[in-house]
């Protein structure tokens, strides 16, 4: 098979993946590394496997969502551990959606950790490791002038309609959707679409079936919080997962 296109420059890399240039403009190619880190890194490890894991698990969800209508910048897998996706301008703003109170949520509000948030809550936050990722307010979204009205709107029907997808994905293969943390980019063509990643270390997931409470965790908490397994949980979702969407799509 000829190569669809050759690797460029690294244009970012971040805590947990690298994008390069092609000699294609209309396409990135993004590496998933094995790296983790927790607390604005203050926390990090090497977890041989983690890299190829999240790949593997994050194709299947974008290739789930486009078939949902959710439009995202993923194009296909390219190896274990690389993804080709469309080249965007990502937007500096985090949305988390919480299902269940859990994490940053419970540390600042008087809401106990499990208990269900129905309505689900959106939280923005301001993309920027060197202010701590602060929580937004919409006078301070306006005043950074991020995202127009409609923008904003269009970027919140996403998050929501992204929640609803995969929480129902999520329960039929066993898994609890608690929150989950997703980066939005426009496209060359004005689009908004969910770019990033969506894998156990955007999301908190817990196993249905298993009630301890530590135990039930199968995603990056588990590296938050020491429980070890990490590599394993986030395996067995990929198995999970990969029951659901055996085969997913290569590039070129
Ligand atoms: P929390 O607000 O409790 O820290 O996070 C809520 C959800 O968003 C969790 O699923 C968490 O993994 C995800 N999340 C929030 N911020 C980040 C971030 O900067 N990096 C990653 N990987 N996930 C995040």
């Amino acid at each position: 098979m000829t190569a669809a296109y050759t690797l460029g420059s690294l244009i970012y890399e971040g805590k947990a993946k690298r994008v390069f240039q092609t000699d294609r403009p209309e396409l990135v190619a993004v590496e998933f590394k094995d790296d983790a880190t927790a607390f604005n890194a203050l926390k990090k490890a090497q977890l041989a496997g983690k890299g190829e894991l999240n790949c593997q698990i994050s194709a299947r969800l974008f290739e789930l969502l486009e078939r949902e209508g959710v439009p995202t910048h993923y194009l296909g897998l390219q190896g274990r551990s690389w993804q080709v996706v469309k080249p965007v301008s990502i937007v500096p703003v985090e949305v988390v959606i919480r299902n269940v109170a859990a994490g940053s949520l419970c540390k600042q509000m008087p809401i106990a950790a499990g208990t269900p948030l129905e309505p689900p809550l959106l939280d923005l936050y301001y993309k920027d490791d060197a202010y701590g990722d602060p929580l937004l307010t919409d006078a301070r979204l306006a005043r950074l002038g991020l995202l127009t009205a409609d923008q904003r709107a269009e970027l919140e029907r996403l998050a929501f309609r992204v929640n609803a997808v995969l929480r129902a994905f999520f329960a039929a293969i066993g898994l609890q959707l608690v929150d989950f943390k997703i980066e939005l980019g426009f496209t060359a063509a004005g689009e908004l679409v969910v770019a990033d990643e969506i894998s156990p270390d955007t999301c908190r997931l817990w196993d249905l079936q298993v009630a301890d409470a530590s135990d039930r965790i199968l995603d990056k908490d588990r590296f938050r919080q020491d429980l070890g397994g990490v590599v394993e949980a986030y395996g067995e979702v990929l198995k999970r997962v990969q029951g659901a969407c055996p085969e997913p799509r290569i590039y070129g």
